[in-house]
């Protein structure tokens, strides 16, 4: 293992998107902590995009990595999925999955029932719209990109890997916050008591990060906190050093 901690210009260098996916999303019985983790956040989002009744236009999904399992239940929410991430190599494997090319990602556990997984495929690919840069370390997220303001911003397990320190996480916050129409919602979740997380055999920059903060840090970004689950399950220590894991709606003030 080596013994440098990325972070910054050289985490765009050397995360590995297919080690990542390898490392967390492998579906078998080697890697029970992490098969826990994806299922409650399937949990988690299939309750929101259904019964909590968070739906409308359109949902910017930030810091998707090379993952599309936020969306199984996402797409059926929303008219339009903007996607946008830190990484160039990110959307390559997203799209090698829409397009069904050779060497994409097999995501078929992760879908349920199984009849429904070419119907996602489907309504995922219309939906999600070009993708764009997204730095949660500046003001303005998207940088120069126009986006008209969304209904729902999405983020899971990235404001973590982002950001340094929790100042740099409120503002974060505030930035995604920034994005949303007044009445719309914030969706996260977050690896809580991170140190740092490998992928493959390199090391990365993990925040510690208490599930108090991150409600604190929503609230003053000017949301209300509508439903905050906490789950004990913690990543393989091989993999991941962090204590639980929290998954939060909210919602943005309707006179922000
Ligand atoms: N959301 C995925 C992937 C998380 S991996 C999942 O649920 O598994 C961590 C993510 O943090 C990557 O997508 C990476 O692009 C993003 N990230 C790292 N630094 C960032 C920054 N400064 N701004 C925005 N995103 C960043």
């Amino acid at each position: 293992m080596e013994g440098k901690l990325y972070t910054g210009e050289d985490y765009k260098k050397e995360f590995d998107s297919q080690n990542y996916l390898k490392t967390y999303y492998t579906f078998d019985s080697g890697t029970v902590a992490e098969n826990e983790i994806l299922k409650f956040n399937l949990k988690n989002l299939f309750e929101t995009f259904s019964s909590a009744g968070v739906r409308g236009d359109v949902l910017s999904n930030t810091g998707p990595g090379p993952t599309i399992y936020q969306l199984l239940s996402a797409c059926e929410a929303f008219r339009e999925i903007i996607a946008s991430d830190h990484l160039q190599q990110n959307p390559q494997e997203v799209k090698k999955w829409l397009k069904k090319e050779p060497g994409a990602y097999d995501w078929s556990p992760a879908m349920y029932p199984r009849k429904k997984k070419k119907k996602k495929r489907n309504a995922i690919d219309p939906v999600s719209r070009g993708l764009l840069k997204w730095d949660s370390n500046q003001p303005h997220p998207l940088g120069p990109a126009q986006v008209p303001p969304v209904n729902c911003v999405l983020t899971l397990l990235a404001l973590e890997c982002a950001c340094h320190d929790v100042d740099a996480y409120r503002a974060a916050g505030r930035g995604l916050v920034s994005l949303l129409k007044p009445g719309g919602h914030l969706v996260t979740a977050v690896a809580l008591r991170t140190q740092h997380y490998m992928v493959g055999a390199k090391k990365f920059f993990g925040l510690h990060l208490e599930k108090e903060t991150v409600e604190k840090a929503l609230q003053e970004a000017g949301c209300q906190v509508l439903r905050c689950r906490y789950s004990p399950v913690s990543y393989s220590e091989a993999h991941c050093i962090n204590e639980g894991i929290c998954f939060v709606v909210t919602r943005k003030s309707p006179r922000a």
